[in-house]
């Protein structure tokens, strides 16, 4: 990684990069499911409405985030990289020290922020969006609801302008959380490369026991990039009570999932809603 950062080449290159790995990520992955399925049988299951709700929720987000913060991530760390904001630089930080730190640093802020979104009430009613989904597959990645998504962009951005996180590392660790959250939450039979490869990163088989319906494997596995943070934090399980075949994907309060896509939406707003008041009963 440079020292210095060209604010203009990142900012031309951002988003062909960034759109380059979602489509090859994606159809790569979903043609991966399909040779190599980890629980393909469930995975069939309802998956014409999945993908409607998925991709649909995947689209107001774009759109969302577009609309309120056009340059997003990076282009927040080129305008705080340009005026010196930050601890790293007012330290003198060098610019591959800045940008490690800071690439570790996002990606811990992003696990604290799952935390959160499991433990916070009101957060819970956004996050608990994704956990509704019955099934797991790569689309489940781009199932958030658009606030949580804005909720991120707006706590990485405080993040990058208080370490002064150079504007490549934000870059590229943008990309590589895209990826990995495709990735991990994709119907993939990694044979025993699984176990391995989830000692450094979130595996399709370490993500599925966040995604199990019982509430202590929920409340398990919160990395979507490095899972040094879930094993420091004693959050870390590496394997599902029922087993990856015969485990149950989902929330235990409402194991059918059937909201639609507008449902969906406006289920944070319902005040008496099943699943916020159980899980903090
Ligand atoms: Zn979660």
């Amino acid at each position: 990684m440079p020292a210095t950062s060209d604010p203009a080449g990142i900012a031309a290159v951002e988003g062909l990069v960034r759109g380059l790995l979602f489509l090859g990520g994606f159809l790569l992955l979903a043609l991966a499911e399909r040779w190599r399925p980890r629980r393909g049988r469930h995975h069939r299951l309802d998956r014409r409405r999945r993908w409607t709700t998925n991709l649909g929720l995947a689209v107001i987000d774009t759109l969302v985030l577009r609309l309120v913060l056009p340059a997003a991530a990076v282009g927040a760390a080129l305008g705080f990289e340009a005026q010196g904001l930050g601890a790293f630089p007012m330290l003198g930080l060098p610019g591959w020290l800045a940008a490690v730190v800071g690439f570790l640093a996002l990606d811990l802020a992003i696990w604290a922020q799952h935390v959160a979104m499991h433990r916070v009430p009101l957060l819970w009613r956004l996050h608990r969006i994704h956990h509704l989904d019955t099934a797991l597959d790569t689309t489940t990645a781009l199932r958030f609801h658009p606030a949580e998504i804005l909720l991120s962009a707006g706590w990485k951005i405080l993040v990058i302008l208080v370490l002064g996180i150079p504007a490549t590392a934000v870059l590229a660790f943008e990309a590589a959380l895209s990826l990995a959250a495709l990735f991990n939450h994709a119907d993939l039979d990694l044979g025993q490369a699984d176990r391995p490869l989830s000692s450094v990163i979130a595996t399709p088989d370490w993500h599925r026991i966040h995604h199990s319906t019982v509430p202590a494997e929920t409340d398990s596995n919160y990395a979507f990039l490095l899972t040094l943070w879930d094993r420091l934090s004693g959050l870390a399980r590496t394997a599902p009570a029922g087993g990856h075949d015969a485990m149950n994907i989902g929330l235990q309060d409402d194991p059918a999932g059937r909201a639609s896509l507008p449902g969906l939406l406006i289920l944070p707003l319902r005040k008496h809603d099943p699943g916020s008041s159980n899980r903090f009963a």
